[in-house]
C-alpha cells in the first residue's frame, strides 16, 4: 500500500486570509521555512507539536498531534485558544484549499460590503 503523505497547511495571517503550504508529512519541519509565525516540531514518532503566533490574538498557541490522526482524518482545525476561530488547517491537499476558497471567498465579500 501507497501512503499518500502530502499534505497542506494553510495559516490564516493578520489580514484572515489563508496561505496555504505544501508539505510532506515525513518532512513535516519544512512547514517552518514556508511560515515564519508557525513552528511545527516533531516530539516523538508519533507527536508533532504546532505552535504558532496567533494573528488574531497575538499570542502563541500550541498544540499537539498524532501523526497518526493527520493521515486518517480529512482535515485538522486549530483554532485560537482565546476566541475560539479556526486559524489552521492541515490535511489533504484538496480538502485544505476547498476549505481555504471558502474562507478566502468570504472574506472578498465582506470587504465587498464597505
Ligand atoms: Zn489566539
Amino acid at each position: 500500500m501507497i501512503l499518500d503523505t502530502s499534505l497542506s497547511i494553510a495559516l490564516k495571517d493578520e489580514l484572515g486570509r489563508y496561505n496555504i503550504g505544501n508539505i510532506n508529512l515525513f518532512k513535516i519541519e519544512e512547514a517552518n521555512n514556508i511560515f515564519k509565525l508557525m513552528k511545527i516540531k516533531l516530539k516523538n514518532k508519533n507527536t508533532v507539536m504546532v505552535s504558532l503566533k496567533c494573528p488574531l490574538c497575538e499570542k502563541w498557541h500550541s498544540f499537539n498531534y498524532c501523526i497518526n490522526d493527520m493521515i486518517n482524518q480529512e482535515l485538522i482545525v486549530c483554532g485560537c485558544k482565546t476566541l475560539g476561530t479556526p486559524v489552521l488547517f492541515i490535511g489533504e491537499n484538496d480538502r485544505v484549499s476547498d476549505r481555504v476558497k471558502q474562507y478566502n471567498r468570504v472574506i472578498k465579500e465582506t470587504y465587498a460590503i464597505f
